[in-house]
């Protein structure tokens, strides 16, 4: 079992103050009981093992045993830019993401998209805690307001690293990956890596050129035209295990 606490609800590493929803998740969703084991993630990068010390219908207590040190972050600070998908398709990008490893969601608005402002950040949060809870992670992805494409090239300058998917053309990603990797603006493997995917109209080439004069690699994902949600899953998964595998010293 294991829930996500919000660092500020950790007292002093020795227990756990337990909002009204959660206590009510661990009662009625998870039926726990007293002296069950429980692992507490603080969404920062903390994880503890604890027990439930007390539980009743409407309260329960936890207290920590011991700070843990799971390895199960990704070594590679990957930031999703996703032009806004209608409906269920952007909540199951952040969900793939979140488990994926990513370490951030940027919502972009692009001239194409269809959904040009949205209400349900609050929402995509809810999604990346639920989603880091059940895969384990103990960071949870941050979920940002949505910006406009250009804005976001505007606020990193020209030295952003990492990747913009085009179906209209680009180097295979093996090869953008070898670029990236070797570009001197790489200071260390917590720098971010950008992934920049389009919505369902997909990128037009003058974001493309944006997009590429502030230093990213228009990268392909092969011959087949991918939904914008399957290019998202996919891209952050292979940059992820290309990326680590060329960074890990045997290149395993
Ligand atoms: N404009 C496309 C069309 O002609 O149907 C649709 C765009 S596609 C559904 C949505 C996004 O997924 C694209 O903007 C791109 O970021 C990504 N994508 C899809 N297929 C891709 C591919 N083969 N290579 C690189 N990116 C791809």
């Amino acid at each position: 079992m294991r829930i996500f606490v919000p660092p500020e609800d950790i007292v002093k590493k020795e227990r756990v103050r337990l909002s009204a929803d959660k206590a009510k998740y661990l009662i009625s969703v998870l039926r726990s009981k007293k002296g069950d084991k429980i692992d507490v993630i603080d969404g920062r990068g903390k994880a503890y093992n604890a027990y439930i010390a007390e539980i009743s219908k409407k309260h329960a207590v936890i207290n920590i045993l011991q700070e843990t040190h799971a390895d199960i972050e990704s070594a590679i600070n990957l930031i999703l830019c996703q032009g806004i998908l209608k409906g269920e398709k952007m909540d199951l990008v952040i969900q793939k993401a979140t488990e994926l490893g990513v370490n951030a969601i940027v919502p972009v608005i692009t001239e194409r998209c269809v959904v040009k402002e949205t209400r349900k950040v609050k929402r995509w949060q809810k999604i990346t805690e639920e989603a880091a809870e059940q895969c384990g992670r103990t960071v949870i992805p941050k979920v940002h307001e949505p910006v406009e494409l250009g804005s976001l090239f505007m606020n990193h300058g020209s030295q952003m690293n990492g990747f913009i998917f085009w179906e209209e053309g680009g180097i295979s990603l093996k090869e953008a990956v070898g670029k990236v990797i070797t570009s001197p603006s790489l200071h260390n493997s917590n720098t971010p890596i950008f992934i920049v995917v389009g919505p369902e109209g997909g990128f037009t080439a003058e974001e493309v050129k944006l997009a590429e004069r502030s230093g990213l690699i228009m990268t392909t994902l092969g011959r087949r035209i991918l939904r914008a949600e399957t290019a998202a899953i996919v891209s952050a998964a292979l940059v992820q295990f290309l990326m680590e595998s060329a960074f890990s010293p045997d290149g395993q």
